[in-house]
């Protein structure tokens, strides 16, 4: 179905408690069939003050309010120049960003991390295992990716978090949560947001998926087996809201915000976490 018969359809359908805004229709079309990291997308708002500023491949969120703003992960190096555009173009300075965070330490998602943090000025808060990658710029050896992906340029980390920690920049508030697994300092994220007098639960649930490359093998290391499913319990477990994803294929996010998909569905971080759950258990037995 193309994307505006899905949205009539939608629509048709469906109690949409408000309209699709024509960035998001305009930025689902750009990347339609595209997820490359660095794939340049326009910015779209997604919910209340939160904005899409990524690429077509790697999420990067600006959440916005009067006293700053927060950006919630970083994307790959070389979609830096497109991020800061995207935030200007939304009329926000990235100057005004007070509070950078992010999903977890591989370089799709804080590889841009030291130029924004030298254009905005923010601090940025990450998990102690995190932080180690961060700082170093080296993936960590545990790593079921390590043998294969590269890491990224080092960057400054202002502070160590842990599950339950609140973070203000002015009234708005964020609070993260550990979620490992796919990597040692996957963090998710949760925070509210309102559209008028609709205000929404938003959960940013980092990366679930278990990636072995190379010749790591989950079956040699119960460690990180447990340390997944324990995670997905959790996550299971979750009112989430409005799911957001450091990949925005991962929950559909672009057909979602453009309104060919419901924005909110009660079962998605289940659906998720079956998805990643299954994944794994195929992991296992290869
Ligand atoms: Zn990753």
């Amino acid at each position: 179905m193309s994307l505006t018969l899905a949205l009539l359809a939608a629509t048709a359908t469906t109690a949409v408690a408000s309209p699709p805004s024509s960035d998001s229709v305009a930025l689902a079309r750009v990347c339609e069939g595209k997820d490359g990291f660095a794939d340049p997308a326009p910015p779209a708002k997604v919910f209340g003050n939160v904005w899409y500023v990524g690429t077509c491949g790697v999420t990067v969120l600006l959440v916005t309010g009067p006293q700053g703003h927060i950006l919630v992960d970083a994307g790959v190096e070389e979609a830096v120049p497109q991020v800061l555009a995207n935030i200007h173009k939304l009329g926000f300075n990235p100057k005004d960003v007070g509070l950078i965070v992010s999903s977890h330490e591989h370089f799709d998602h804080v590889g841009g991390l030291a130029a924004l943090e030298k254009a905005t000025g923010a601090r940025f808060v990450a998990t102690a295992e995190a932080a180690k990658v961060i700082r170093s710029g080296k993936v960590s050896p545990a790593d079921p990716q390590a043998q294969e992906i590269h890491g990224s340029r080092p960057a400054r980390v202002n502070g160590i978090l842990k599950t339950g920690d609140v973070f203000n920049v002015g009234p708005l508030r964020i609070t993260a949560f550990r979620t490992p697994g796919h990597t040692e300092g996957s963090t998710s994220w949760t925070w509210t947001s309102c559209q008028g007098t609709d205000c929404r639960t938003m959960t940013y649930v980092d990366s679930l998926t278990a990636l072995p490359l190379g010749t790591y093998r989950f079956a040699d290391h119960p460690d990180r087996v447990a340390m997944f499913r324990k995670t997905f319990a959790e996550v299971e477990a979750l009112q989430c809201g409005i799911l957001l994803t450091p990949h925005p294929s991962a929950s559909a996010m672009f057909e979602r915000m453009s309104g060919a998909q419901p924005m909110e569905d009660s079962e998605a971080c289940k659906a998720l976490v079956a998805s990643a759950r299954d994944r794994l258990e195929k992991a296992l037995v290869k």
